[in-house]
């Protein structure tokens, strides 16, 4: 599965069908949840019918619409795979497809450009992630990017052999020997997530390992490490990779709603005395049309129809005649992914809130602005 990267989300967004419009499709394909083939099939029918009555005869959306569903059924590997996002536009010969470590929600959005806000939302979840697992004796380091292992580390250190069996409870020399040797072995496992982290730094890191363990082998880790912690997850030194990787996208998940809460209560803050700050559809594209936007705030479920102006860029909830050019406006599925795409195309931050009712309160859109 290939990293998707800030940079390549804002590229797909910048991509214009010359006379068609583009076709975007994200479809769950969460094998916890959809557990057969013919169960997502379902799903993809359902989103694709209502597609079709809105791609309203237009040919290129139909070939669209046609190659997604030759594509979901003809199968894909689902072993890692919990979500698609396919990006159509058959007159221009533009067709990607994207597979995805989580789980989206299954939607068609038919409109001028690639509808990537899912996508958005995703790179801002996936830092590199460091995880070390530890015991008394083995220690292991993992890096996970965009749910992917892309490096490791295992470390194995000499312990006298019946160590287990006589445990801590021993008295005299060869206790404190042995404690003397766990320390070490600790120490050891800190050391080397430190060098994995000098070598390709991580944003967040995590750690398991039993409750005394993971309290010494935290108090042992570099200051940068300690930093960065965000929690431990339960999972032992033996753990398949899978397991490992689906505890660390939790912690991600985690996270992420907690940046997410950070910024709507500072949107909130602001918007109450007045500071830079607004909140609601309509004043937040009328920030965006004049290009006040600093950062974007929107919750992840909210979609609204709309208009837009093809001749000027305009955004409104209101048509049919453009206030800023007086040309006709073209009626849009979704107003908010017009936005989120507007945003990015301003190099506005974007941040898509999951799950956050203090946002949804506010209007369940907002922006903090430039001035
Ligand atoms: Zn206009």
């Amino acid at each position: 599965m290939a990293v998707i990267t800030e940079a390549a989300v804002r590229e797909l967004a910048g991509f214009r069908g010359q006379g068609a419009p583009v076709t975007t499709c994200y479809l769950d394909v969460d094998g916890r949840r959809l557990s057969r083939h013919r169960d997502y099939e379902q799903e993809l029918e359902r989103i694709l019918r209502s597609a079709r009555v809105r791609a309203n005869g237009n040919a290129s959306v139909g070939r669209d619409l046609q190659r997604i569903e030759d594509y979901v059924k003809a199968g894909f590997d689902r072993s890692r795979t919990r979500g698609l996002a396919i990006f159509s536009c058959s007159d221009e010969a533009f067709w990607q497809v994207l597979p995805l470590p989580v789980p989206v929600r299954s939607r068609v959005i038919v409109n001028q450009a690639p509808a990537v806000s899912q996508l958005e939302s995703l790179t801002q979840e996936f830092d590199r992630f460091g995880v070390l697992l530890a015991d008394k004796q083995r220690a292991r380091m993992l890096v996970f990017h965009f749910g992917e292992l892309v490096d490791h580390s295992d470390l194995l250190d000499e312990l006298p052999r019946d160590y287990d069996s006589r445990g801590h409870s021993d008295q005299g020399d060869v206790s404190g020997h042995v404690d003397a040797l766990a320390a070490a072995h600790l120490r050891h496992a800190a050391e080397v997530a430190f060098q994995v982290f000098q070598d390709e730094p991580f944003q967040h890191f995590t750690v398991g390992a039993p409750g005394p363990i993971a309290g010494a082998l935290e108090a042992t880790l570099h200051p940068y490490l300690r930093n960065r912690l965000c929690g431990r997850i339960a999972v032992g030194v033996t753990a398949s990779t899978a397991e490992i990787r689906d505890a660390a996208l939790d912690v991600e998940r985690e996270v992420e709603r907690r940046q997410e809460a950070d910024s709507v209560s500072r949107l909130r803050g602001q918007v109450a005395t007045g500071n830079r700050a607004l909140a609601g559809l309509a004043p937040t594209l009328e920030a965006l049309a004049a290009r006040r936007v600093d950062q974007l705030l929107v919750s992840a479920d909210f979609n609204e129809p709309g208009w837009r102006c093809d001749a000027c860029g305009h955004l409104g909830l209101v048509g049919r005649v453009c206030p800023a050019c007086a040309s006709q406006l073209t009626p849009v599925d979704d107003i908010v992914e017009e936005a989120v795409e507007a945003a990015l195309g301003q190099s506005c931050h974007v941040e898509i809130c999951v799950d956050n009712a203090d946002l949804d309160v506010m209007g369940r859109i907002g922006a903090l602005l430039r001035y």
